[in-house]
């Protein structure tokens, strides 16, 4: 069993791309915006702030209070479309009950849509055309390659289908000329959906979800779910026992989660080149 190491790709690619931003005659800005004061969304703009100030980014984190309406946020976002230092713009999830998540999304211009949840990048990923992709399952593919984890006509099920990892991630291993089962909620049973599959991606946020009889020997595992329970990482996925029968698993920590931050720091980079046709 080999694990797949995301934040060994991390500290191997950041310098990289360190490199290749080094050489712009822009310095490239961030903005985060985030509603309210969740915990687990302070842990995650830390992480992404850490990383944009070691890249040299300019790093805007604009906070709003929990009853904050959509037209106020609209607004901010109108000012960041339109603000030349600002290449990448991201709307922390979740957003309180109040706000129009995808009204808000959409406000933002597709083309500094680093999270890629905007429909212009959705409707791009789902034609194969050039767009901003959604930085978990952009990372996911990255780790396979990374590990030379050829997709191309294998049985891939992906547990989980949101809009921010399931389903782009389906649409990213389609793409790449695998065989895909995206399973649900409301699926009838994802064991026998999961226990043939040569690569299973767990995305349902529900600790040891995935267990070793849903899994085929030497089977290739992609554990995306974080769960805190009494302050330590669990991932969707019974690491210790599937482990022991798969050829390739993620950590967690230490797997996928660093692919998704590197990533949104090299959407950022991307989305420079996009917007200025280079
Ligand atoms: P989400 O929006 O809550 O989606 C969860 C998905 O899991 C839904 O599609 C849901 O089905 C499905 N599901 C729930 N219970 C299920 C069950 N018993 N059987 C089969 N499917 C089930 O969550 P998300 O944003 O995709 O995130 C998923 C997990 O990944 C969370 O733990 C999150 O914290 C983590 N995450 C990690 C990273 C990272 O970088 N490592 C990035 C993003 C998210 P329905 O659609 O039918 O409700």
């Amino acid at each position: 069993m080999i694990e797949l190491k995301g934040k060994e790709y991390q500290q191997k690619y950041m310098p990289i791309l360190k490199d290749k931003i080094s050489k712009l005659d822009k310095q490239l800005g961030l903005a985060v915006i985030q509603v309210g004061n969740d915990e687990a969304s302070n842990v995650y703009v830390k992480q992404k702030e850490k990383k944009a100030l070691e890249l040299g980014y300019k790093f805007v984190h604009k906070v709003f209070e929990e009853d904050v309406d959509n037209e106020t946020v609209i607004n901010y976002i109108n000012e960041l479309n339109n603000d030349d230092s600002i290449d990448g713009i991201i709307v922390q999830m979740p957003l309180p009950e109040q706000l129009d998540a995808a009204l808000i999304q959409n406000s933002v211009n597709p083309l500094k849509d680093v999270d890629g949840l905007s429909y212009t990048n959705g409707g791009k990923l789902e034609q194969n055309h050039p767009s901003l992709i959604p930085c978990t399952p952009k990372g996911i593919m990255a780790l396979l390659d990374e590990y030379n984890i050829d997709v191309e006509g294998k049985n891939v099920t992906v547990v989980g289908r949101s809009i921010l990892v399931g389903k782009p991630t389906a649409l990213l291993f389609t793409n790449r000329n695998a065989t895909v089962t995206l399973c649900h909620s409301k699926t009838k049973d994802v064991k026998e959906h999961t226990k043939n599959a040569d690569i299973v991606v767990v995305a349902v946020g529900i600790a040891g979800f995935l267990t070793e009889d849903m899994v085929k020997d030497g089977a290739v595992v992609v554990d995306v779910g974080i769960s805190r329970i009494d302050g330590k990482l669990y991932g969707d996925v019974d690491f210790e026992n599937v482990s022991k029968k798969v050829s390739y698993i993620t950590p967690v920590p230490g797997g996928v989660g660093p692919m998704t931050v590197y990533e949104l720091m090299n959407n950022v980079y991307e989305a420079y080149l996009l917007r200025n046709n280079l």
